[in-house]
């Protein structure tokens, strides 16, 4: 555990020094490809889901970019209790939350594409239908769809191209708290 510990006091020093003065990813025009600079030194045992996340979301989408510890637009932690949900801050900038517990009955990866997918600028679609991302808990435990569907990955792809107007890129692009439900399944009594 202190070596772990050790790794990552290491890994947020060397982070939090290459990042200074960053504060937005690419402020290019909208048909440039997109950086989003997530940063896993809270992510605790969530890297490598994180990092197969975000290689999920770029094979998805035509122009963003997510990169590992290039800066802090999306900051993804390792929590236990409460419930894995994410804060948009703006579109492609937030945090991510990811329940140790949760994990243990749904699937990692899932659930940190699906949190990722509302940085990215998806609602919630609690429809139970495991072919779809945002569908989240509703899918079951036995669901472990991390992919986006092809109508998901084109939004974002939208979203970030400004092709979208009016109510839903403003809805898409507000600072919102998702306070996702991922059912706790309890074990049968008796
Ligand atoms: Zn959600």
């Amino acid at each position: 555990m202190t070596s772990r510990i050790s790794r990552l006091v290491v890994a947020f020093v060397a982070t939090a020094g290459a990042t200074l003065g960053v504060t937005v990813a690419n402020p290019t025009p909208a048909s440039a490809a997109m950086t989003i600079c997530y940063n896993t030194s809270q992510a605790g045992s969530f890297v490598s889901v994180a990092n197969q996340a975000a290689t999920i979301w770029n094979n998805a989408t035509s122009n963003l970019t997510l990169t590992a510890n290039c800066g802090s637009n999306l900051r993804i932690y390792s929590i236990t209790g409460g419930g894995s949900y994410a804060v948009r801050t703006s579109l492609g900038n937030g945090r991510v939350y990811i329940d140790t517990q949760q994990a243990q009955q749904y699937s990692p990866l899932r659930i940190m594409s699906h949190e990722i997918g509302h940085i990215l600028g998806l609602p919630d679609n609690y429809n139970g239908n495991c072919s779809l991302l945002m569908s989240g808990g509703s899918a079951g435990t036995s669901c472990t769809n991390p992919y986006p569907s092809s109508a998901e990955a084109t939004r974002v792809t939208n979203l970030f191209a400004g092709t979208r107007s009016g109510a839903e890129r403003g809805s898409a692009v507000d600072s919102v708290v998702f306070q996702d439900s991922w059912p706790a399944v309890l074990a049968p009594i008796g």
